[in-house]
């Protein structure tokens, strides 16, 4: 099969670590016979020097001709001064925007050779975490009507909340896809015993569920999601919430791994494109300097190969490799590898060699 990937490499360590997911996809593409055809693109900082805007218009139209994108990070300090339109940050809200990702699906999971680097009591993750979130990513209250007004004692702020049946059915099925393909267990996240928003999104969601029999749905209310997360992590697997709870327990999901470095992401909409990237940003401090973890940038390649592509025996190949790589002891100095810690290319090279 032929695969039209967009690149979109970014800023900081961007350029390193896509190119060294290129280099597993090239491999992956050898090994079982598909070729992945991948187009450069100007996003970010970059875009800004070289054109002038975060996200020029050939950028848009090229990731919409692609069969999926692949991105590294954007920004870093040159253009933290910049005025909000002119900021690296603008390519990536335009870049949703324009390819109508609504769904951000973001794994976290602790590989048992670095079991040491979470910060969670060994007792607590002794049966493992391994997890993915959901988040609605265009709805919800990031963007509903906000403003001042002059209220009962002076000057107020609101902002509102409001979801759609629609928005919220098909998130679900999303989620509930998702499980299928894994422990089949979905959690839905909300705050029912206050929000009407959320009252909404659980009867929503269980309506739903209902064409999914194989698959367990249960509700959890935010705050005890927030502390069962830290409590017991091994009991989620596909956790669904809202646009704003997904993005606080997303960080506390992450977190709960002990590396940045090694988690990817997809956001997605109603077509097979996606966008695919680390859940880390640029890393100003160690760019061009050969440090940088390629692992999450790799395992976004890997996410894009099983969403966008239905590549599922590609896609474990990529984790399996990755797997073995970790548990062989070898390191890039974000996971602690200290003196004898392999640079990006190098780790790159190690992943090559499992495939
Ligand atoms: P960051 O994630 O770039 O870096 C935080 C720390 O983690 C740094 O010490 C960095 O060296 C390290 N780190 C991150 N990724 C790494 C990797 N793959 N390998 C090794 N070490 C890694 O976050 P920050 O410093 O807050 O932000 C830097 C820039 O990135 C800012 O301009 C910010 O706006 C931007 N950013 C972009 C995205 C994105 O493009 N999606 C996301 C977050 C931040």
């Amino acid at each position: 099969m032929e695969y039209k990937i967009a690149l979109v490499k970014g800023d900081g360590i961007g350029p390193e670590i896509v190119d060294s997911a290129v280099r597993v996809l090239e491999k992956i593409g050898q090994t079982f016979g598909h070729t992945f055809t991948c187009t450069p693109y100007l996003a970010g900082g970059c875009a800004i020097d070289a054109t002038g805007i975060p996200l020029p218009q050939e950028t848009v139209d090229g990731c919409l001709a692609a069969d999926s994108v692949l991105l590294g990070a954007v920004g870093g300090p040159k253009w933290d001064k910049n005025p909000g339109n002119l900021r690296p940050e603008k390519a990536l809200l335009g870049l949703r925007a324009a390819l109508g990702l609504f769904t951000n699906l973001r794994p976290a999971k602790i590989y048992p050779a670095l079991a040491g680097d979470c910060p969670l009591r060994p007792d607590i993750v002794a049966n493992g975490f391994d997890m993915v979130m959901v988040r609605e990513l265009t709805g919800g209250i990031y963007f509903g009507e906000r403003g001042r007004r002059d209220g009962k004692y002076g000057p107020e702020a609101y902002d509102t909340e409001a979801y759609s049946v629609m928005e919220i059915e098909r998130i679900a099925r999303v989620a509930f896809e998702t499980a299928r393909k894994r422990r089949k267990n979905v959690i839905s996240i909300d705050k029912a015993n206050v929000l009407e928003t959320s009252r909404l999104w659980r009867e929503t969601v269980h309506r739903i569920a209902e064409e999914y029999p194989d698959v367990t749905c249960t509700d959890m209310l935010v705050d005890n999601a927030a502390m069962q997360l830290v409590r017991n992590p091994a009991q989620f697997d596909v956790v669904v919430t809202t646009n704003m709870f997904g993005d606080i327990l997303s960080d506390e999901a992450s977190q709960i791994t002990g590396s940045i470095g090694l988690l990817p992401s997809a956001s997605l909409g109603s077509t097979k494109r996606g966008l695919y990237e680390p859940i880390h940003g640029s890393a100003p401090d160690i760019a061009g300097q050969n440090k940088a973890n390629p692992i999450a940038t790799i395992l976004s390649a890997a996410m894009m190969l099983r969403y966008s592509f239905d590549l599922g025996a590609e896609a474990d190949a990529i984790e399996a490799a990755v797997d073995r790589v970790l548990n062989k002891g070898l390191r890039t100095a974000d996971l602690g590898g200290g003196e004898a810690s392999l640079g990006c290319t190098e780790m790159t090279d190690a992943i090559l060699a499992e495939l």
